[in-house]
């Protein structure tokens, strides 16, 4: 069994919207008051307020103290009160470490951001259209009781049994996030294994020639970033309408990061489904972020394009980034599946010969490697059958295929 969750965007009323807001102010209240309680017992006698107890008065709360809790589900509360014991017992066990971990800390607006119904109470979730790999995404009601029904846009489909639901805010948005228990199935044994170049070029190269391109929205995207940035930059501070830029760019770079992980989803899905191990370049070394050595004219002195300004360009790119949590969602979905993932040192994948081994010295700027030897193609599948190879050096300390492709 595996716990997997599953974030959708909520549309909601202005009404609805309060409504969450003025429960998610509830949950952070009852989360302070909590937390104080606990840290006054144990600032004044060193001992701890169990969470049984603060279950119970969380009853008295709301019969007697403050009847406008009666308006929240009692399970939310009864999950803000876990929160609070969870952060203790991280709390007391660092501290049995022989640590100094902080106190748990009380929370602010913008850092409390969530509440969570723990199980199938106090709320429904109606399917309107299924979702579908080919008919796109579908639609959802979320119905929560006491606080009303809000549409939920379904853009993958769920697997598994639904455990929990937490409703998030995020900036202005709101999302519901759904886990699930799901049976890990490991996937049949495949014969194929692939070593993988991921860049900028195309956002991966595979060791079998095949190439996986960036979608075409993210350059698009980019640009769209870059002209909100400057909406932003050309703003008076203080000001209403660079406050309102600001707000623009934030939804641009939400909007990004949302394509991207659905993208990183369906490709990680497609490299699992089909390849046995996997390897990657071990991205932290990775030597993108290193810039490229000056290079002269010897004639005139001058100097010459080394593919600096590409680097640079490039590591601002939002192409590159996610690359880390590509690689994760890949090493996620294998170890569900059975399958192996392997990450090698880069060094020298992109100025070796994969046909012969002989270092061919290339710019960022060429783009094809050729090789005395005969040797002709991509340079990122060059890269790439290298990076396989290291992996298979790695795995069984021998050159060769691993068992499963032998
Ligand atoms: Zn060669």
């Amino acid at each position: 069994m595996s716990i997997k969750a599953y974030k959708y965007r909520i549309d909601a009323s202005k009404v609805t919207a309060e409504k969450l807001q003025w429960v998610l102010d509830r949950a952070r209240e009852l989360y302070n008051a909590a937390l104080a309680e606990r840290k006054e017992a144990w600032r004044m006698a060193g001992k701890s307020i169990g969470y049984y107890e603060q279950k119970r008065d969380v009853v008295e709360i709301k019969e007697q103290i403050r009847p406008e809790y009666q308006d929240v589900a009692s399970h939310v509360l009864q999950d803000v009160i876990l929160r609070v014991k969870r952060a203790y017992d991280n709390f007391f066990r660092r501290v049995k470490n022989g640590e100094k971990p902080g106190h748990p800390r009380f929370q602010g607006r913008h850092r409390y951001n969530s509440f969570t119904y723990p199980d199938g109470a106090g709320w429904k979730l109606e399917m309107v259209k299924e979702p579908d790999e080919k008919r796109g995404r579908g639609r959802g009601k979320l119905h929560l009781s006491k606080i009303g029904t809000v549409k939920v846009k379904l853009h993958r489909e769920m697997a598994g049994k639904i455990k929990t639901l937490t409703i998030k805010r995020e900036g202005q948005h709101w999302y519901a996030v759904f886990t699930c228990e799901v049976e890990t199935k490991p996937l049949p044994v495949s014969h194929e294994d692939v070593g993988i170049d991921l860049g900028v070029t195309h956002f991966a190269a595979l060791s079998n020639g095949k190439l996986i391109d960036h979608p075409r929205y993210f350059r698009h995207a980019e640009k769209k970033l870059a002209r909100a940035q400057q909406a932003v930059s050309r703003k008076k501070k203080g000001s209403h309408r660079r406050a309102k830029a600001v707000r623009q760019l934030a939804k641009h770079h939400r909007k990004v990061r949302n394509q991207r992980r659905d993208f990183h989803h369906k490709a990680s899905r497609q490299l699992v489904n089909r390849y046995q191990v996997i390897v990657f370049e071990d991205l932290q070394t990775k030597n993108l972020t290193q810039a490229p050595a000056p290079k002269q004219d010897e004639a005139t002195g001058q100097y010459l394009p080394n593919g600096a300004a590409a680097k640079a360009g490039l590591n601002t790119s939002i192409l590159d980034a996610g690359w880390a949590t590509f690689t994760l969602m890949v090493s996620a979905k294998a170890a569900w599946a059975g399958r192996s993932v392997v990450f090698v040192n880069p060094k020298n994948t992109s100025q070796l010969c994969s046909g012969c081994g002989a270092v061919v010295k290339k710019d960022l700027s060429v783009r094809w490697h050729s090789c005395g030897c005969g040797t002709e193609l991509d340079r990122d599948i060059n890269s790439a059958k290298l990076i396989l190879h290291l992996g298979y050096q790695q795995l069984s300390g021998r050159t060769g295929p691993t068992p499963a492709t032998a």
